[in-house]
């Protein structure tokens, strides 16, 4: 069989949904490229332990090439795609070389969602990468290291606040593991604070956590955050935000470290994506998710609006 003459299906990143897809086509007569601007598959429900230092990143990483080694219709290709010309059925990348395909599946997930307020970015970064997790823990411990040299009670308070903004999973996960690093895992380590004095704030604008969740869960999930000694703030949108501290409506809270956990998806697809487009020969993986526009082909992608 000639390898050129086969169908090639170019797959768009490599987490869950391409890698996933990638995987269940392995016996299928077809030529696929995997491009990722990554080299490697993440675990991302795991982001936060590797942010509060539970976990390291290769716990949680693994080399893309690695895990499709074995599966002989698949290459690997490292690079970002950043347009796609759907007539001519080729994508570019951002170091200019560009890749045909007969079908394409995009997989490129989702990313964080500042509500219009980007500029919030700085003070509060998000979660959704090994390079976000890392430059997180590194702020977190780094906050009780500037709160152990700080000799203003005020500052040294303010280095001890920590909020965490969005009542999701990663938010509640995210929150309950710095209240208990706070309280257990740094106990007796310095000499000028007690770091189980930190105030750790969830700061949701929705009635309650985990609203995606029934009710009944929400409240214990409230309970057990309580318990570990987070509070919780609901019902108040985060106004602003800045390297000192955040506003829930006119009322400021210092605060020297916020994390913004909330993804998005569908937002970095608005500015660099010029087309929509179809993923025709490829349409029979998940008959219970069709695509947007496009009602008889199914894929787990994200489709460009
Ligand atoms: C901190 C955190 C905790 C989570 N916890 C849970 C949980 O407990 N349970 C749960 O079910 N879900 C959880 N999720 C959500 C879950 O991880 C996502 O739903 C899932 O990863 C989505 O998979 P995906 O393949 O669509 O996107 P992703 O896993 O984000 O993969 C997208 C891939 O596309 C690549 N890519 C993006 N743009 C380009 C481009 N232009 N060119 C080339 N490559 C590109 C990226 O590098 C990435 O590898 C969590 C998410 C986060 C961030």
């Amino acid at each position: 069989m000639s390898r050129e003459r086969v169908p090639h299906l170019v797959v768009v990143g490599g987490g869950f949904a391409g890698l996933w897809a990638t995987r269940a086509l392995a016996r299928e007569r077809i030529r696929i490229t995997l491009v990722d601007r990554r080299n490697h598959h993440l675990f991302q429900p795991l982001l936060y332990q590797v942010a509060t230092a539970g976990l390291s990143a290769p716990d949680i990483a693994a080399p893309l090439r690695h895990i499709l080694g074995h599966q002989r219709n698949v290459e690997v290709r490292l690079g970002e795609v950043v347009t796609i010309d759907k007539q001519a059925r080729q994508i570019r990348m951002a170091d200019g070389s560009t890749l045909d395909y007969d079908s394409l599946l995009l997989a490129t997930g989702a990313t964080h969602a500042y509500f219009g307020n980007d500029q919030w970015a700085d003070d509060a970064p998000g979660l959704k990468t090994l390079d976000d997790a890392i430059a997180l823990r590194r702020k977190l411990l780094l906050a009780f290291e500037r709160a152990e040299a700080e000799p203003d009670p005020a500052k040294k308070a303010a280095w001890l606040s920590f909020a965490v903004v969005g009542g999701g999973p990663t938010g509640v996960e995210l929150a309950g593991t710095l209240a208990e690093i706070a309280r257990h895992t740094l106990r007796n380590e310095f000499r000028h604070i007690d770091p189980a004095s930190a105030k750790v704030r969830l700061v949701e604008a929705g009635p309650r956590v985990l609203s995606s969740f029934p009710e009944v869960l929400s409240l214990k999930a409230r309970r057990q955050l309580e318990k570990l000694g987070v509070e919780v703030l609901t019902g108040t949108p985060v106004s602003d935000i800045d390297s000192l501290g955040f506003k829930l409506g006119d009322q400021f809270v210092p605060a020297r470290t916020v994390v913004w956990p909330p993804v998005w998806p569908l937002h970095h697809w608005r500015a660099p994506w010029r087309c929509h487009w179809t993923a025709p020969a490829a349409c029979r993986c998940n008959p219970t998710s069709p695509c947007p526009g496009t009602p008889n082909c199914s894929w787990p992608a994200i489709w460009p609006r």
